[in-house]
C-alpha cells in the first residue's frame, strides 16, 4: 500500500485549519498578478525562485517582498478568494486564518476596509462548505504599542468573524512581559489569544506566553521538547501547539531546535508532543511559500509513524482546540450543516 492510499481514508475526511497566515498563501501565479496591478512584470519562475530559503531571515526577507505587493482591498480580497478555493480543494470545512494587521498598518493601510473587502470576497464561500473565521495578528518586533492598536481594529472591526488576536515576527525580541496589557486589553474584547513561540526561540518563550499572556494556542512551539516541564505544563492545561512540519524545515526552524545543520521531516518531534499528551493540531502556516498543502502535512505526519488513530485524533483536535463555539467544535456539526 502506498502512503497516499494509505491516508486515503483521512483525505476523505473533512479537517480544519487553524494556523495558516492570508499572506503566506500568495501562490506564484497570484503574486503575477498582484505584481502586474502593481505595474511590475514577474513571472512565476521568478516567484518560485524567491521561494527558496535556508534560514529564518531569508524567509522573512522573501515574505516582506511578495506581500509588498497586496495594496489596495481588492488586492487583499483577490487573495482571500483564492485561499479559500485553495482550502475548499482540500476538504477543509473550517478554518481560522490569520491576518497580518499589523503590517497593514505600517503600511499605512485601513485594516477595515482591507478586512471587509475579505470578508466580502470569502463569504459565498459558506454556502459552497467553508466557513472561515479571522486572527487578527501583531508583529512582535513593532512593539506593544502598535500590538495595541491590531486589538483596537478587532475591536473595531465589530465582526463576529474576528475571533482572536495573535503575535507573530521575531520571538528573540522584546520582552514577552511588555505585551501583557495588550493581552488582557484582547481578553477583555472577549478575544481568544495566541502567539507564535519556541519556533526559533527557546522553551522559555512557551512558558511566558501561558504564564505572563493567558494565550490559548500556541504557534510552533517546538522548542518545548528542551524543558520536560514546559511539555508537562502544556499537556496540562490543554494548551494546543499549532505543528506545522514543512515550516520548520524550510525556515530551518527545526534544524537550530535540534541544532543541526539540516534536518529532515522524519526527525520532527510531532510524534513526541503528541504521546506525551500535549493537544497537537497539525497546520500548514504559510502554504504558498512553503509548497505544502493540508492533506501534505498529514502525509508528512504519517511518514513521522503516527498510527491510524493519531492522525484521527490530529483531525479532532483541529476542531476541538479551534475558536468555534463550543458545541461547534467537531467534524459532525460541519457534516451536519
Ligand atoms: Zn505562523
Amino acid at each position: 500500500m502506498t502512503k497516499r492510499e494509505a491516508t486515503s481514508g483521512i483525505a476523505q475526511a473533512p479537517i480544519a485549519e487553524l494556523h495558516v497566515h492570508l499572506e503566506g498563501s500568495i501562490r506564484p501565479e497570484v503574486a503575477v498578478e498582484l505584481a502586474r496591478r502593481c505595474g511590475i512584470t514577474l513571472t512565476e519562475d521568478e516567484v518560485r525562485q524567491r521561494y527558496a530559503y535556508t534560514n529564518f531571515a531569508e524567509f522573512i526577507e522573501a515574505f516582506k517582498w511578495v506581500t509588498s505587493f497586496l495594496r489596495e482591498p481588492e488586492d487583499f480580497a483577490l487573495l482571500a478568494c483564492d485561499l479559500a478555493q485553495q482550502l475548499l480543494a482540500q476538504k477543509v470545512v473550517y478554518a481560522e486564518v490569520t491576518l497580518s494587521v499589523g503590517v497593514m498598518l505600517l503600511r499605512n493601510q485601513d485594516p477595515q476596509r482591507n478586512f471587509e473587502a475579505i470578508l466580502a470576497a470569502t463569504e459565498p464561500f459558506e454556502s459552497k462548505g467553508l466557513r472561515l473565521n479571522w486572527i487578527f495578528d501583531a508583529v512582535r518586533q513593532f512593539g506593544p504599542e502598535l500590538a495595541g492598536k491590531v486589538v483596537d481594529w478587532a475591536v473595531q472591526c465589530r465582526s463576529p468573524r474576528v475571533v482572536a488576536f495573535g503575535i507573530g515576527g521575531d520571538e528573540l525580541q522584546v520582552p514577552t512581559n511588555d505585551f501583557r496589557h495588550v493581552y488582557r486589553r484582547a481578553a477583555a474584547a472577549g478575544l481568544h489569544r495566541l502567539i507564535h513561540a519556541g519556533e526559533t526561540g527557546g522553551p522559555e518563550k512557551i512558558r511566558e506566553a501561558v504564564e505572563l499572556l493567558g494565550i490559548e494556542r500556541i504557534g510552533h512551539g517546538i522548542a518545548v521538547i528542551h524543558d520536560p516541564a514546559v511539555m508537562d505544563l502544556l499537556a496540562a492545561r490543554r494548551i494546543a501547539l499549532e505543528i506545522c512540519p514543512t515550516s520548520n524545515l524550510c525556515t530551518g526552524a527545526l534544524a537550530t531546535q535540534l541544532n543541526l545543520p539540516s534536518a529532515s521531516i522524519e526527525q520532527h518531534p510531532l510524534p513526541k508532543l503528541l504521546r506525551h499528551g500535549i493537544p497537537v493540531v497539525l497546520s500548514t502556516d504559510d502554504p504558498a511559500m512553503f509548497h505544502t498543502c493540508l492533506s501534505d502535512e498529514y502525509r508528512h505526519a504519517q511518514s513521522m509513524g503516527l498510527s491510524e488513530s493519531e492522525l484521527a485524533q490530529l483531525i479532532d483536535n483541529s476542531f476541538t482546540f479551534s475558536f468555534l463555539p463550543a458545541h461547534q467544535r467537531n467534524a459532525r456539526h460541519f457534516r451536519a450543516v
